[in-house]
């Protein structure tokens, strides 16, 4: 009787020194994988393949770490001092405020951190496992011990496997071991003692296939795994500092010092020119301190990052890099793969051409009903109408490339419909092969050389029922016509004819179609393996045409990319006919563009490459390393390039460029690590959705802190204009830090949810580097605090002239204050287009909860008698809400009567467009 399974029977000990039959015996599976019900049962007893999530700071660390910065220093130093004065109240209200800040930073970091950790969720990988004699894809997470996986050049390892076929397999293994050189993987077992680096007959979870294909059984998951054992799991969209944090921070230490000079000199001018008490010149000095220093900032620029990312996020465009947000809004030049991002990439043979005959195939998609039909043949007689019946011999020969060197499926589901498992490309060819009647039973696969997007080209080496071996090819013509002797001609071999081959790809290829060759070679019955070296003097068949239609959202997001001076560039391994066919289709290039070819860019210096770079916006035939050839080249222009990728070779071309994005679903796993990006539906429309949200992210961090900036100085200012003159203070130090308060809970964080301001990608991009915002902005940010400032004492000053207590003119000032702010926030919605309209009061929501949010908090200010107690305050009168209210509405008029200024000048001294200058 059968033994019920058990975690420990699930475990095997030192597998690579085992025969692979050995572990597949002792897992109880087959090489044909296991049933999806044993897999399920399997799964509840070893628990899924994962690893688990890097051990948290503890809460309190987490919320104590949120005093540890420069600027709180200075309010818990002040609260220290009013603690030595004697001065419980204040002590406890500045107590009260830096405690309530580290809340609030530590409630904002845990919604960007959880906002993060879902995008990351979004990334979880997939494997192609074998369950109940099919090839399905599965989450990594669901693999258990006897599972059967496959892997391709690119993938993840996704736990650990005991090979059971390893054809030219490698595997970078850095992960694990830091070799960076891949190491060649075999099913042979190795030493029962070997190190990790030397078990040849394993493959590591965490590791990444460089080349070749391979299967093998599941030995470990999760923990159990080699990895698993050393690390948990990486944290990399965690990290929540960005070099714009850090040009904050930076910022916010000089600006202490600065604050903290000038606090000095203030207490010297009022003691010795004033000669005002100690006592309240330290209150003063404190209070001005207070006032000055933004501390929200930090907190602000973090949440509106992590916002945006989570809005892109849902436009699918995952972030997994931060600061990359940064450069999004910036960038210049798009450089797009073709296949999948610009086409469909479903694909469908439309034509076959043999060496006698030439054949339209109809029907569209992997639904293999169509016919092939004959144009021209046997002489060059068109023989339309000629329908079924068994195919040709010449046609024959093609189809069967078609259907053997092949790795795709088609497949019927339940519900009648086909659908495809496996590549595009290969999933046509294998539709056209049964549209032939072609299946290529009886003929058994002995070696395989994988397709590598270098070699562009497929072999394998398979075996006739009779015993006969053949090596049969498919890829790129041109390399196929390089290493063929020979043609099938209707009496057999004949000479190759050049000529006209490069006339019929030329014929197809312009034609936008995608072309593919097919060859083939006799061999002696006993050669098993297949080199690059043995593909020579074949025997060349015929191409297929294959359609991929353009993605029509994507010619729009071309369109859209030049109106925001973004060029878009193709890069492309497919031929230079097809691709500037296509090209020419989507409004990337003119009918007149120029196409670089990879053969033509390896002739080119880097200097060369660089004089042309900008010009080409076709690259066609082109292999991985080119991309950070182009790349270089462009970034040597100052260009901000992006740059797609989605093959294993891809991942260099990826790092290099400023903002490296991958495919989500074509992609490996290996480019998904090396991108920023990760285009979770392959669309190029997806690249400008992303380009716009990365301008609007940027803009209203812009917006965020031009607004910001002014609270802090018009506070400042007014106690600063009341010691230097003499003045009583308008406005108390723990008063200061109320308001401070009031509008970073409520108002600095609605600009993060500001739409797109209209018009935002028909402008040029914003150039890179540089401050966020510039001296232009700095010198906006002192008027409006002027103006704030200046109404706040003006009401102040005003009301106690009219003989009313100095707490109440205090209460009002506050007020000012903080409607003041809230008028300015409106102004700072549109930065490059005026404020008075009808659009000011629609589209962010959040802007009207937080106005209220304020509102409600200055009137709890205002009446609740804990709270005059506690700052001070006293009731006010309906009356004396008056002059707060008309005073914020002239700063709002005014603020826009600026804004038009600033409008004008810009448009008068700087190119047509350049906007960056009118906010
Ligand atoms: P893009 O670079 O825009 O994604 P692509 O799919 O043409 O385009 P590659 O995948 O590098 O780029 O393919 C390069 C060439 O290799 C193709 O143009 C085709 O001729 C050939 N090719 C593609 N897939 C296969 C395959 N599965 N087997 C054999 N040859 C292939």
């Amino acid at each position: 009787m059968m033994q019920p399974l058990t975690e420990a029977r699930l475990t095997v000990a030192r597998p690579w020194a085992l025969s692979a039959d050995e572990v597949l015996a002792h897992l109880e599976t087959q090489a044909t994988g296991l049933s999806t019900g044993d897999a399920e049962k399997r799964l509840g007893l070893v628990g899924p393949n994962r690893l688990p999530e890097p051990v948290r700071k503890p809460a309190i660390v987490r919320f104590l770490s949120h005093f540890n910065d420069t600027l709180i220093y200075i309010l818990l130093g002040a609260a220290v001092i009013k603690a030595l004065m004697g001065d419980w109240l204040d002590f406890w209200v500045i107590m009260a405020v830096a405690i309530i800040n580290a809340v609030i930073g530590y409630i904002q970091e845990g919604r960007a951190e959880k906002a993060l950790a879902g995008i990351r969720g979004m990334l979880s990988a997939d494997a192609s496992a074998r369950r109940d004699g099919g090839w399905v894809t599965v989450a990594a997470a669901d693999l258990v011990p006897g599972d059967v996986v496959r892997l391709m050049p690119g993938d993840k390892v996704p736990a650990d496997l005991r090979l059971l076929q390893a054809f030219q397999l490698r595997i970078d293994e850095a992960a694990l071991t830091g070799e960076s050189v891949p190491s060649s993987k075999t099913t042979d077992p190795a030493d029962a003692d070997a190190g990790v680096g030397d078990r040849g007959s394993m493959a590591f979870s965490g590791t990444i296939v460089s080349a070749g294909q391979g299967r093998g059984v599941v030995t470990g998951t999760g923990t159990l795994t080699e990895i698993g054992r050393i690390q948990s799991l990486s944290d990399e969209a965690g990290a929540l500092a960005t070099p714009l944090t850090r040009q904050l921070d930076g910022f916010g230490r000089v600006l202490t010092v600065v604050i903290l000079g000038m606090a000095a000199v203030m207490l010297m001018i009022g003691r010795f020119l004033h000669g005002m008490p100690f006592d309240e010149l330290i209150s003063a000095a404190i209070g001005f301190a207070v006032a000055a220093i933004p501390e929200g900032l930090p907190a602000l620029v973090t949440i509106t990052l992590a916002i945006g990312v989570q809005q892109m996020a849902k436009h699918n465009a995952i972030t997994r890099k931060l600061p990359a947000v940064e450069a999004l809004g910036s960038v210049t030049t798009v450089c797009s793969d073709k296949t999948g991002t610009l086409t469909k990439n479903e694909m469908t043979v439309r034509r076959i051409v043999t060496p006698v005959a030439e054949y339209e195939v109809t029907g569209l998609g992997y639904t293999p009903d169509g016919e092939i039909i004959p144009l021209r043949g046997h002489g060059g007689e068109p023989r339309s109408g000629e329908r079924g019946g068994p195919v040709g011999g010449d046609l024959a020969v093609v189809l069967a490339v078609a259907t053997l060197c092949n790795d795709a499926h088609v497949v019927r589901g339940d519900d009648g419909a086909w659908s495809l498992v496996g590549e595009p490309t290969e999933g046509a060819l294998k539709v056209a092969a049964m549209k032939g009647s072609i299946g290529g039973s009886g003929s058994r696969r002995v070696g395989v050389l994988p397709f590598d997007s270098a070699n562009k080209l497929m072999a394998t080496l398979n075996e006739a029922t009779e015993g006969s071996r053949a090596i049969l090819v498919k890829g790129a013509p041109d390399r196929l016509l390089e290493r063929s002797l020979t043609q099938r001609g209707a009496d057999g071999a004949e000479p190759l004819d050049v000529a006209k081959w490069d006339a019929a790809i030329a014929e197809l290829s312009s034609q936008g179609l995608r072309v593919l060759a097919a060859a083939r070679r006799p061999v002696r019955a006993g050669t098993g393996t297949i080199t690059l070296d043995d593909l020579a003097d074949l025997e060349f068949l015929g191409l297929w045409g294959i359609v991929d239609p353009p993605r029509p959202e994507a010619i729009d997001a071309i369109a859209d990319c030049h109106t925001a001076g973004i060029r878009v560039k193709m890069i492309t391994g497919d031929h230079a006919g097809t691709a500037l066919a296509i090209a020419h289709e989507m409004g990337l290039a003119g009918a007149d563009a120029e196409v670089l070819t990879g053969a033509e860019l390896e002739a080119l210096s880097q200097e060369q490459l660089k004089d042309v770079v900008r010009d080409v916006d076709v690259y066609a035939r082109t292999s991985p390393e080119h991309k950070i050839r182009i790349v270089r080249a462009l970034q040597s222009h100052g260009e901000v390039v992006a740059m797609t990728g989605d093959g294993v070779n891809d991942a260099p071309a990826l790092t290099r460029a400023d903002v490296g994005i991958a495919m989500g679903i074509k992609g490996t796993e290996a480019t998904k690590e090396a991108a920023e990006f990760v285009l979770a539906d392959d669309n190029f429309a997806t690249i400008r959705s992303a380009i716009a949200e990365g301008r609007r992210i940027y803009d209203n961090l812009r917006k965020s802190i031009v607004f910001l900036l002014p609270t802090n100085g018009a506070q400042s200012l007014v106690i600063l204009i009341a010691v230097v003159f003499g003045l009583t203070l308008p406005i108390t130090s723990v008063q200061v830090l109320w308001v401070n308060m009031v509008t970073a809970v409520t108002l600095s964080l609605a600009l993060a949810y500001e739409p797109a301001e209209r018009g935002i990608m028909k402008r040029p991009p914003r150039g890179s580097g540089g401050p966020i915002i510039d001296r232009r902005e700095l010198g906006f940010v002192v008027i409006v605090s002027l103006l704030i400032g200046g109404a706040t004492m003006g009401v102040f000053y005003g009301v106690v002239a009219t003989g009313v207590d100095v707490e109440i003119a205090r209460t009002e000032a506050v007020l000012m204050l903080a409607l003041g702010q809230l008028a300015y926030l409106f102004n700072c919605r549109f930065m490059s287009r005026s404020s008075l309209t009808f659009d000011v009061l629609r589209g962010n929501r959040v802007v009207w909860w937080s106005a209220l949010a304020l509102i409600v908090l200055q009137v709890i200010y205002t009446y609740v008698p804990f709270m005059n107690v506690l700052f001070e305050s006293r009731p006010l009168s309906a009356t004396a809400w008056a002059l707060p209210i008309v005073l914020s509405i002239g700063i709002f008029l005014a603020v826009e009567a600026l804004k038009a200024v600033m409008r004008a000048r810009a448009s008068s001294s700087a190119p047509a467009g350049a906007l960056k200058a009118t906010s």
